[in-house]
């Protein structure tokens, strides 16, 4: 029997992080599924498990028990949505690769027009949110809010309103796999690589089934690992404000130096002394926090830790690659 090792080749490879999902898993599932049917070309569906501690990985491996197209990449635990598209690049072999998440609040439907779109040329067809729908006023806000700030802050050109619901070329994929930073932010890593770029657009609606899992501590970690990445403008204004600072504050030294010494004016000064204090005290502590911030990152990157560890990879295939 032949038992050379061969490597898969699909024509799609769609990658679905997933953590958590049992409630919408089987649902997106069979969504997904029958959209790739409609393509009528080879595809394999690539669920990312990352560290689910419910039913999700037992559900897909029944609904997909006799579906050679099921693939399953067990993470050693939970290491964030981020690194979890990651590692379903790593693995993907499509010519095209589509992320979208578990929660159908991306639809798959979708997927047809931008492969349509990657048929006419494109590299990268990233989907935009014309609207966000079922999803709370301060989610909302926030996310508006950070998107518009990192357009500011960053030099590259990185599309506003806009999650991982994306298609990526096989070249772009392979370039985003020589990107070995740990504090991913992948939309924006497919920004810096380039290549021809389009967008289409839609309205978000609400989640199928179940709850959010970026909450308010992964969201934060997600917008500062954004701007860290992106830019070092935080760095730049804080030595600015550092800058201004201390220049009003010589200026208010000549003049209480000039009071002092040429006037009988009497000094109450202590309250104005604490407030300056604590101003002082709170701007410093502040430029320290963001240097922090990126003094913490440059550290995770010199550990070279892997981005990810796999507990095992489910597949039909025999043999499988990894
Ligand atoms: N997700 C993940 N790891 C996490 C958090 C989320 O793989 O630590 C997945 C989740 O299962 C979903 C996608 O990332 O498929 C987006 O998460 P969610 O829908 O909860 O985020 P939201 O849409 O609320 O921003
Ligand atoms: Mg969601």
């Amino acid at each position: 029997m032949n038992t050379v090792l061969m490597t898969r080749h699909v024509r799609y490879s769609v990658i679905i992080p997933v953590y958590n999902e049992e409630e919408v898993i089987t649902e997106t599932y069979w969504r997904i599924k029958s959209v790739m049917e409609i393509t009528g070309e080879s595809y394999e569906l690539i669920f990312v498990n990352d560290g689910s501690r419910d039913q999700t990985v037992n559900l897909i491996r029944s609904v997909g028990a006799s579906d050679p197209s099921i693939h399953i990449i067990d993470l050693s635990r939970n290491f964030g949505h981020q690194i979890a598209i990651t590692a379903g690049m790593d693995y993907a072999s499509g010519d095209a690769v589509i992320v979208i998440d578990a929660d159908l609040q991306d639809p798959p439907e979708l997927i047809l027009d931008m492969i349509a779109k990657w048929k006419e040329g494109y590299d990268v067809v990233y989907a935009q949110r014309l609207e966000r729908k079922g999803e709370s006023f301060f989610k909302r806000k926030t996310a508006s809010l950070f998107y518009r700030i990192l357009k500011h802050m960053t030099d590259i050109d990185i599309p506003i309103d806009t999650g991982d619901f994306r298609l990526l070329d096989r070249k772009v994929c392979n370039e985003l796999k020589r990107l070995p930073e740990n504090n991913r932010y992948v939309r924006g890593l497919v920004s810096w690589v380039g290549f021809k770029q389009t967008a289409i657009q839609y309205v978000r609606e609400g989640r199928f089934a179940g709850e959010t899992k970026y909450p308010l501590k992964k969201m934060i970690k997600l917008s500062m690992d954004g701007i860290t990445s992106f830019s070092t403008k935080p760095l730049k204004v804080a030595g600015i404000m550092g800058m201004i600072i201390s220049i009003v504050g010589f200026v208010y030294l000549v003049f209480v130096l000039f009071e002092r010494l040429f006037t009988d004016a009497a000094l109450p000064g202590w309250s104005s002394l604490i407030a300056f204090q604590l101003f002082f005290g709170g701007c410093m502590l502040m430029f320290m926090g963001i240097i922090g911030e990126y003094l913490g990152r440059i550290y995770d990157e010199v550990k070279h830790r892997p981005l990810y560890i796999v507990n095992e990879v489910y597949s039909k295939e025999e043999p499988m690659r990894r």
